[in-house]
Protein backbone atom coordinates (compact mmCIF):
# COMPACT_ATOMS: atom_id res chain seq x y z
CA UNK A 1 0.00 0.00 0.00
CA UNK A 2 0.91 3.47 -0.93
CA UNK A 3 1.40 5.72 2.37
CA UNK A 4 -0.32 8.95 2.60
CA UNK A 5 -3.09 9.29 -0.27
CA UNK A 6 -5.09 6.15 1.08
CA UNK A 7 -6.99 8.48 3.55
CA UNK A 8 -8.13 11.07 1.01
CA UNK A 9 -8.90 8.66 -1.84
CA UNK A 10 -11.02 6.82 0.48
CA UNK A 11 -12.58 9.38 2.52
CA UNK A 12 -15.94 9.16 0.72
CA UNK A 13 -16.44 5.36 1.51
CA UNK A 14 -16.21 6.11 5.00
CA UNK A 15 -18.29 9.18 4.92
CA UNK A 16 -19.54 9.83 8.40
CA UNK A 17 -23.12 9.80 8.30
CA UNK A 18 -23.22 13.61 9.86
CA UNK A 19 -21.74 14.77 6.36
CA UNK A 20 -25.06 13.79 4.73
CA UNK A 21 -26.68 16.35 6.94
CA UNK A 22 -24.30 18.83 6.26
CA UNK A 23 -24.19 18.90 2.50
CA UNK A 24 -27.88 18.61 2.08
CA UNK A 25 -27.87 21.85 4.19
CA UNK A 26 -24.76 23.39 2.03
CA UNK A 27 -26.90 22.69 -1.05
CA UNK A 28 -30.36 23.82 0.26
CA UNK A 29 -28.78 26.75 1.19
CA UNK A 30 -27.00 27.25 -2.19
CA UNK A 31 -30.67 26.76 -4.02
CA UNK A 32 -31.69 29.24 -2.05
CA UNK A 33 -29.13 31.54 -3.22
CA UNK A 34 -29.09 30.57 -7.00
CA UNK A 35 -33.11 31.47 -6.66
CA UNK A 36 -32.33 34.97 -5.71
CA UNK A 37 -29.09 35.47 -8.02
CA UNK A 38 -31.41 34.49 -10.99
CA UNK A 39 -34.33 36.33 -10.07
CA UNK A 40 -36.78 32.65 -9.70
CA UNK A 41 -39.14 32.78 -7.08
CA UNK A 42 -38.27 32.14 -3.55
CA UNK A 43 -39.18 28.05 -2.65
CA UNK A 44 -39.58 27.43 -6.54
CA UNK A 45 -36.50 25.19 -6.66
CA UNK A 46 -37.29 22.01 -5.29
CA UNK A 47 -34.32 18.86 -3.97
CA UNK A 48 -34.76 15.59 -5.16
CA UNK A 49 -32.33 13.90 -3.81
CA UNK A 50 -30.88 10.87 -5.89
CA UNK A 51 -30.41 8.25 -3.41
CA UNK A 52 -29.53 5.16 -6.36
CA UNK A 53 -26.66 3.19 -5.55
CA UNK A 54 -26.58 4.41 -1.97
CA UNK A 55 -27.20 2.14 1.10
CA UNK A 56 -30.42 2.55 3.17
CA UNK A 57 -28.32 3.77 6.03
CA UNK A 58 -27.18 6.54 4.33
CA UNK A 59 -31.26 7.36 3.26
CA UNK A 60 -32.22 7.34 6.53
CA UNK A 61 -29.70 9.63 7.38
CA UNK A 62 -31.04 12.07 4.07
CA UNK A 63 -34.75 11.27 5.80
CA UNK A 64 -33.33 11.89 9.36
CA UNK A 65 -32.34 15.47 7.85
CA UNK A 66 -35.52 16.28 6.79
CA UNK A 67 -35.73 15.05 3.16
CA UNK A 68 -38.29 13.55 1.94
CA UNK A 69 -38.00 12.62 -2.02
CA UNK A 70 -35.50 9.96 -3.37
CA UNK A 71 -34.85 9.46 -6.64
CA UNK A 72 -33.88 5.95 -8.06
CA UNK A 73 -32.61 4.48 -11.19
CA UNK A 74 -32.51 0.82 -11.04
CA UNK A 75 -35.79 -1.13 -10.10
CA UNK A 76 -34.80 -4.13 -8.25
CA UNK A 77 -32.48 -2.62 -6.11
CA UNK A 78 -34.76 0.69 -5.68
CA UNK A 79 -37.81 -2.02 -4.39
CA UNK A 80 -35.55 -3.71 -1.75
CA UNK A 81 -34.21 -0.31 -0.27
CA UNK A 82 -38.15 0.93 -0.41
CA UNK A 83 -38.73 -2.50 1.94
CA UNK A 84 -36.14 -2.05 3.84
CA UNK A 85 -37.02 1.46 4.99
CA UNK A 86 -40.56 1.08 4.93
CA UNK A 87 -41.36 4.33 5.40
CA UNK A 88 -44.64 6.03 3.98
CA UNK A 89 -43.61 9.66 4.23
CA UNK A 90 -40.69 8.75 1.68
CA UNK A 91 -41.86 10.12 -2.39
CA UNK A 92 -40.14 8.01 -4.69
CA UNK A 93 -39.54 8.82 -7.64
CA UNK A 94 -37.66 6.82 -10.74
CA UNK A 95 -35.65 8.41 -12.68
CA UNK A 96 -33.70 5.32 -14.76
CA UNK A 97 -34.47 4.27 -18.19
CA UNK A 98 -37.68 2.21 -18.50
CA UNK A 99 -37.46 -1.00 -20.08
CA UNK A 100 -41.23 -2.38 -20.99
CA UNK A 101 -40.95 -5.57 -18.69
CA UNK A 102 -40.15 -2.92 -15.64
CA UNK A 103 -43.39 -1.13 -16.15
CA UNK A 104 -46.06 -2.80 -14.02
CA UNK A 105 -43.62 -2.57 -10.70
CA UNK A 106 -42.65 1.46 -11.41
CA UNK A 107 -46.33 2.06 -11.58
CA UNK A 108 -46.90 -0.01 -8.22
CA UNK A 109 -44.08 1.92 -6.30
CA UNK A 110 -43.43 5.45 -7.47
CA UNK A 111 -44.77 8.77 -7.34
CA UNK A 112 -43.37 10.01 -9.70
CA UNK A 113 -41.29 8.74 -13.14
CA UNK A 114 -39.04 11.43 -14.53
CA UNK A 115 -37.73 9.30 -17.61
CA UNK A 116 -40.76 8.39 -19.83
CA UNK A 117 -39.52 8.64 -23.21
CA UNK A 118 -42.01 6.76 -25.91
CA UNK A 119 -45.51 6.63 -26.14
CA UNK A 120 -45.80 2.35 -25.61
CA UNK A 121 -44.12 3.60 -22.07
CA UNK A 122 -46.47 6.20 -20.83
CA UNK A 123 -49.66 4.06 -22.52
CA UNK A 124 -47.84 1.05 -20.01
CA UNK A 125 -47.42 2.75 -16.62
CA UNK A 126 -51.40 4.23 -17.61
CA UNK A 127 -52.95 0.73 -17.68
CA UNK A 128 -50.68 -0.46 -15.07
CA UNK A 129 -51.41 2.25 -12.71
CA UNK A 130 -52.87 0.78 -9.68
CA UNK A 131 -56.34 2.28 -8.88
CA UNK A 132 -55.75 2.26 -5.72
CA UNK A 133 -53.06 5.38 -5.27
CA UNK A 134 -53.52 8.93 -7.38
CA UNK A 135 -52.58 9.07 -10.85
CA UNK A 136 -48.36 9.05 -11.54
CA UNK A 137 -46.70 12.24 -11.67
CA UNK A 138 -44.76 11.54 -14.88
CA UNK A 139 -41.99 13.50 -17.09
CA UNK A 140 -40.85 13.29 -20.47
CA UNK A 141 -37.17 12.80 -20.72
CA UNK A 142 -36.19 14.56 -23.63
CA UNK A 143 -32.85 13.95 -25.28
CA UNK A 144 -32.00 17.67 -25.60
CA UNK A 145 -28.08 17.63 -27.05
CA UNK A 146 -29.69 14.57 -29.62
CA UNK A 147 -26.86 12.26 -28.97
CA UNK A 148 -27.84 9.27 -30.40
CA UNK A 149 -26.55 7.05 -27.74
CA UNK A 150 -28.51 8.45 -24.96
CA UNK A 151 -32.34 7.72 -23.66
CA UNK A 152 -34.86 10.27 -23.96
CA UNK A 153 -36.85 11.01 -26.66
CA UNK A 154 -36.10 13.38 -29.62
CA UNK A 155 -37.67 16.76 -29.55
CA UNK A 156 -39.15 16.26 -32.70
CA UNK A 157 -41.35 13.67 -31.18
CA UNK A 158 -42.00 15.23 -27.86
CA UNK A 159 -45.38 16.60 -29.34
CA UNK A 160 -46.70 13.25 -30.10
CA UNK A 161 -45.87 11.51 -27.04
CA UNK A 162 -47.24 14.76 -24.27
CA UNK A 163 -50.46 15.04 -26.82
CA UNK A 164 -51.06 11.45 -26.08
CA UNK A 165 -50.12 11.35 -22.55
CA UNK A 166 -52.49 14.59 -22.03
CA UNK A 167 -55.34 11.70 -23.01
CA UNK A 168 -54.69 9.40 -20.20
CA UNK A 169 -56.53 8.91 -16.98
CA UNK A 170 -53.60 7.61 -14.89
CA UNK A 171 -51.03 9.41 -15.27
CA UNK A 172 -50.86 13.33 -14.65
CA UNK A 173 -48.04 14.77 -17.07
CA UNK A 174 -46.26 17.33 -14.58
CA UNK A 175 -43.42 18.33 -17.28
CA UNK A 176 -40.16 17.69 -19.16
CA UNK A 177 -36.80 16.23 -17.65
CA UNK A 178 -33.24 16.11 -19.83
CA UNK A 179 -29.86 14.67 -18.78
CA UNK A 180 -27.46 16.98 -21.06
CA UNK A 181 -23.80 15.74 -22.11
CA UNK A 182 -21.56 16.95 -19.83
CA UNK A 183 -20.04 20.38 -20.56
CA UNK A 184 -16.84 22.06 -19.58
CA UNK A 185 -18.21 25.65 -19.15
CA UNK A 186 -20.80 27.08 -17.45
CA UNK A 187 -22.46 29.22 -20.45
CA UNK A 188 -22.59 25.31 -22.15
CA UNK A 189 -24.07 23.71 -19.39
CA UNK A 190 -27.11 26.42 -19.81
CA UNK A 191 -27.27 26.25 -23.54
CA UNK A 192 -28.85 22.80 -23.58
CA UNK A 193 -30.86 24.40 -20.34
CA UNK A 194 -32.01 26.86 -22.20
CA UNK A 195 -33.41 24.26 -25.11
CA UNK A 196 -35.03 22.38 -22.36
CA UNK A 197 -36.58 25.55 -21.30
CA UNK A 198 -37.51 27.01 -24.62
CA UNK A 199 -39.78 24.09 -25.17
CA UNK A 200 -41.94 23.78 -21.51
CA UNK A 201 -42.28 27.21 -22.57
CA UNK A 202 -44.26 26.53 -26.09
CA UNK A 203 -45.95 24.11 -24.85
CA UNK A 204 -47.03 26.48 -21.49
CA UNK A 205 -48.60 29.01 -24.33
CA UNK A 206 -50.13 26.44 -26.43
CA UNK A 207 -52.13 26.19 -23.03
CA UNK A 208 -50.87 23.14 -21.75
CA UNK A 209 -50.74 22.91 -17.60
CA UNK A 210 -47.29 21.95 -17.21
CA UNK A 211 -45.30 22.72 -13.93
CA UNK A 212 -42.31 20.84 -13.85
CA UNK A 213 -38.71 21.14 -15.05
CA UNK A 214 -36.82 18.46 -14.02
CA UNK A 215 -33.35 19.17 -14.73
CA UNK A 216 -29.22 20.13 -13.06
CA UNK A 217 -27.50 17.37 -11.07
CA UNK A 218 -24.18 18.14 -9.12
CA UNK A 219 -21.97 19.05 -11.34
CA UNK A 220 -24.87 21.47 -13.09
CA UNK A 221 -27.56 22.55 -10.84
CA UNK A 222 -26.64 26.22 -10.85
CA UNK A 223 -27.17 26.06 -14.44
CA UNK A 224 -30.15 24.19 -14.51
CA UNK A 225 -31.65 26.91 -11.89
CA UNK A 226 -30.40 30.17 -13.89
CA UNK A 227 -32.77 28.33 -17.18
CA UNK A 228 -35.88 27.61 -14.73
CA UNK A 229 -35.41 23.75 -13.35
CA UNK A 230 -38.45 23.58 -10.73
CA UNK A 231 -36.81 19.82 -9.49
CA UNK A 232 -32.56 19.73 -9.10
CA UNK A 233 -31.53 15.82 -8.68
CA UNK A 234 -29.10 15.75 -6.73
CA UNK A 235 -26.50 12.49 -5.73
CA UNK A 236 -22.78 12.65 -5.00
CA UNK A 237 -22.93 16.64 -3.52
CA UNK A 238 -25.09 15.32 -1.08
CA UNK A 239 -24.15 10.94 -0.62
CA UNK A 240 -20.33 11.11 -1.96
CA UNK A 241 -19.16 8.93 -4.42
CA UNK A 242 -21.58 6.04 -5.69
CA UNK A 243 -20.53 1.85 -4.52
C1 LIG B 1 -27.42 9.63 -11.15
C2 LIG B 1 -28.40 10.62 -11.64
C3 LIG B 1 -28.46 11.91 -11.08
C4 LIG B 1 -27.54 12.42 -9.99
O1 LIG B 1 -26.26 12.61 -10.46
P1 LIG B 1 -25.12 13.27 -9.52
O2 LIG B 1 -24.09 13.70 -10.49
O3 LIG B 1 -24.66 12.20 -8.60
O4 LIG B 1 -25.73 14.41 -8.80
C5 LIG B 1 -29.43 12.77 -11.56
N1 LIG B 1 -30.29 12.40 -12.52
C6 LIG B 1 -30.27 11.17 -13.07
C7 LIG B 1 -31.25 10.83 -14.13
C8 LIG B 1 -29.31 10.26 -12.66
O5 LIG B 1 -29.29 9.05 -13.24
Amino acid sequence: MVQGHDKEDQAHLTLPMSNIKHNLETIKHRIREYEQKYQRTPGSVSLLAVSKKQSPEKIQSAIAAGQTAFGESYLQESLEKKAILNDPNIEWHFIGPIQSNKTKKIAEHFAWVHSVDSIRIAERLNNQRPETLPPLNICIEVNVDNEKTKSGAGPENIHSIIDYCLHLPRVKLRGLMTIPAPKSTFIEQRKSFHELAKLFNQLREKGILLDTLSMGMSDDYEAAIAEGATIVRIGTAIFGARI
